[in-house]
C-alpha cells in the first residue's frame, strides 16, 4: 500500500534520512523504532507532505506522492496522528473531530461517523460541548485518535501514540490501534516504547540516526541481540 524508496530529507544542513525504503503492506500493522532524533518523526513528516524529500519516492497504492501537499495526500487517504496529540484546544470535542472530515464532501456519512466515534469514546460524547484544551492526556489522545479517523483514512500514521499518557491509558490507546488495524485500516505506527510496540505489530524497521538497521517481523525483532541491547534494556 505505501512504498518508500531511498528517502533523503533534510532540515536545512541537517540530514534527517539518508537513503531510507520501506513498505507497509495493506492492512498490516507497521513499526517504526529508534532512539531518539534517529528520523523517525521525519519519516512521518515526509509521508504526509510536511517535509517533502529532497530525492527518492513514495508511492501510495501505486501513486507518486513525494512532492504532494498535505491536503492532497490527506484526500488520498493518509491521515497523520501527530506527536503531543495537538488537539486544537479552543475547539469543543465535537469541533476538532469536524476538523477531521473537513475535506469530505459525503456530509451524511460523516454526521453517521461521527457518532459512531462518539460509541466508541463515550468520554467524548460526553464531553462533546466541552473545549479540547480542558480534557485529560487520555480524552485528548482519543480525541485525537477520532479527528484522524474521520477522514476515513486507508492508512492512518501515528507518532508516539504513548507518549506522557499514565501506563493504564497507554494499554488503552494500543488497543484501540490494533482495533484499527482489525477493521481494515492500515497502520504506521513511531514508538518510543520498542517493546510494545513489537509486540503488538505485524512487522518492523528500526532506524538509527537516519539510516534502516534492521526489519523483520515483530517476534524475531524481539528476540534480536542488538535489539535486546539498545532497545529493550539488555537480557
Ligand atoms: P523524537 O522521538 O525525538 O521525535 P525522531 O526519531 O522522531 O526523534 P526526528 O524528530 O525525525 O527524530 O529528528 C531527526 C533529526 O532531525 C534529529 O537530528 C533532529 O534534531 C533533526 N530535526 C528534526 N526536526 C528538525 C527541524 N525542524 N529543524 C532542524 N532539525 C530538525
Amino acid at each position: 500500500m505505501l512504498e518508500i524508496r531511498n528517502i533523503v530529507c533534510r532540515y536545512g544542513k541537517v540530514t534527517a534520512l539518508k537513503g531510507i525504503s520501506l513498505t507497509v503492506p495493506q492492512n498490516k500493522l507497521v513499526a517504526l523504532i529508534g532512539a531518539n532524533g534517529a528520523g523517525k518523526s521525519t519519516t512521518l513528516r515526509s509521508i504526509s507532505g510536511l517535509v517533502p524529500p529532497v530525492s527518492g519516492q513514495i508511492l501510495f497504492k501505486g501513486v507518486d506522492i513525494t512532492r504532494a501537499s498535505p491536503a492532497r495526500i490527506l484526500s488520498l487517504g493518509i491521515a497523520h496522528c501527530p506527536e503531543g496529540r495537538r488537539v486544537f484546544p479552543h475547539m469543543t470535542v465535537a469541533e476538532n473531530l469536524a476538523m477531521g472530515s473537513y475535506l469530505r464532501r459525503d456530509r451524511a456519512a460523516v454526521e453517521t461517523d461521527l457518532e459512531r466515534t462518539f460509541e466508541q469514546f463515550p468520554r467524548l460524547a460526553e464531553r462533546r460541548r466541552q473545549v479540547a484544551g480542558t480534557l485529560s492526556g487520555g480524552e485528548q489522545q482519543m480525541l485525537a485518535i477520532g479527528r484522524a479517523m474521520m477522514s476515513r483514512p486507508s492508512l492512518i500514521l501515528f507518532d508516539e501514540p504513548s507518549l506522557g499518557l499514565a501506563p493504564n491509558i497507554v494499554e488503552r490507546t494500543f488497543e484501540i490501534i490494533c482495533g484499527i488495524r482489525d477493521s481494515g485500516t492500515t497502520v504506521l505506527m513511531v514508538e518510543q516504547n520498542a517493546y510494545s510496540a513489537l509486540e503488538m505489530c505485524d512487522y518492523a524497521y528500526l532506524l538509527e540516526t537516519g539510516s534502516m538497521a534492521l526489519e523483520g517481523p515483530g517476534e524475531q525483532m524481539i528476540s534480536n541481540p542488538h535489539v535486546r541491547e539498545a532497545y529493550l534494556g539488555g537480557g
